[in-house]
């Protein structure tokens, strides 16, 4: 069972310095066929839906797709998968692929939320990302996204930059609060294998962030942020009261969730959960729906002990944290029952706090989260 929808795009105008999500730029009809492969993987699930209580179009590029494409698609989605009234619908925009009136038609075609990958507000940074807009374009796309009636956009940007400083972060974040968005997300630069960025920054680079300026730039942008009237409500992602990403927030609750697409991955409600990703190649997938025997890499149906790390390790990115009793509810056992004195030597080192509610991260949980998390495996 799933109740929110992934779908992703595997496109882009060309590919980021720093990138390892499966895109890259599309030959001659790809663009086109593509969204009709979606709709036949759709039919291959159908049955297993409940109304989306969300849509996420993520890449990859999809905003590289028509309006009338993205129209279409919703059209057959709210048809056979069913759509909630208030569902949150939203594409990921690169600043560089967008105008005015693309805007209007995605907005008239149903999409409900912007998220413009932003990044940087340095011209000088966006070059040596490979990025395809300027700065100037990211700004003229949320106005022009702000003109086209949304009232929920999100901004992405990067900090750790090669060669970035605390001041020049500082800046980052002081232009992203001046266009006043409803929704930030911050991530750290990661040097991902395979990539350009990884030949040119080995680990040993002085050009890259150590791990005390990473964490002075991730407390700058909370302290930052949450004076301006954000609430840091999840390790990487800030909002206004009201503009949480319902879609991401499923993720974090562990709701099911269909992804379409190439690469895309998939979480099924069924018993403790099923995991299972799609074929990263264009062509297997391809083959696949047509033939309609999608040959699904990695599925994993979870035992008890794997869904109990998994509510730990995604339910603590929030800020909120756990809730004991919810716990309880969904295992049939007490967290206390599960993990001994796991919990409460976090709390003693100051790496969560307990409220009545439950378990929470404190600020240096977040910075450590992978460190945390790892205690919760099982
Ligand atoms: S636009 Fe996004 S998905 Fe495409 S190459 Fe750049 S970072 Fe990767």
């Amino acid at each position: 069972m799933f109740n929110r929808l992934y779908v992703h795009i595997p496109f882009c105008v060309k590919k980021c310095h720093y990138c390892a999500f499966v895109s890259r730029t599309p030959e001659k009809d790809e663009l086109t066929e593509y969204p009709a492969l979606l709709l036949r993987e759709m039919l291959l699930h159908a049955p297993a839906a409940r109304p989306l209580d969300s849509i996420y179009f993520g890449g990859g590029t999809p905003s590289l797709l028509q309006p009338l494409q993205i129209a279409r698609l919703l059209e057959k989605f709210a048809v056979y998968l069913g759509l909630s009234a208030d569902a949150e619908i939203t594409l990921e925009v690169n600043p560089g692929t967008m105008s005015h009136n693309a805007l209007k038609e995605f907005r008239d075609a149903g999409i409900t939320r912007v998220s413009l990958g932003i990044q940087s507000f340095d011209d000088a940074f966006l070059v040596r990302l490979a990025r395809i807009h300027t700065t100037e374009q990211s700004r003229q796309a949320f106005r022009d996204a702000r003109e086209a009636g949304f009232t929920n956009i999100s901004i992405d940007l990067i900090h750790s930059l090669p060669g970035q400083g605390l001041e020049q972060w500082r800046d980052e974040i002081r232009h992203a609060v001046q266009l006043g968005p409803e929704h930030i997300s911050i991530y750290g630069l990661t040097i991902e294998e395979g990539t350009p960025f990884a030949r040119s920054y080995p680990a040993n680079s002085q050009e890259l962030a150590d791990d005390d300026l990473s964490a002075d730039m991730f407390e700058l942008a909370d302290e930052l942020l949450t004076a301006a009237g954000l609430e840091h409500y999840e390790i990487a992602n800030y909002a206004r009261t009201g503009y949480r990403s319902q879609h991401n927030s499923g993720y974090w609750k562990r709701d099911g969730y269909l992804g379409l697409g190439v690469a895309a991955h998939s979480f099924l409600r069924d018993g403790h959960g099923v995991r299972f990703s799609n074929p990263d190649n264009l062509e297997e997938y391809r083959q696949g729906v047509t033939s309609g025997h999608l040959t699904q890499a990695g599925t994993c149906q979870l035992t008890q002990a794997e869904a109990i790390a998994e509510y730990m390790f995604l339910g603590l990115r929030l800020a909120e944290g756990e809730d004991l009793h919810a716990f309880e509810r969904e295992f049939g056992r007490s967290l206390e029952s599960v993990y001994g004195s796991t919990a409460a030597d976090l709390v003693k080192f100051g790496f969560l706090i307990q409220n009545e509610r439950g378990l929470a991260l404190t600020n240096r949980g977040m910075l450590l989260s992978n460190q945390v998390f790892e205690k919760f495996l099982p």
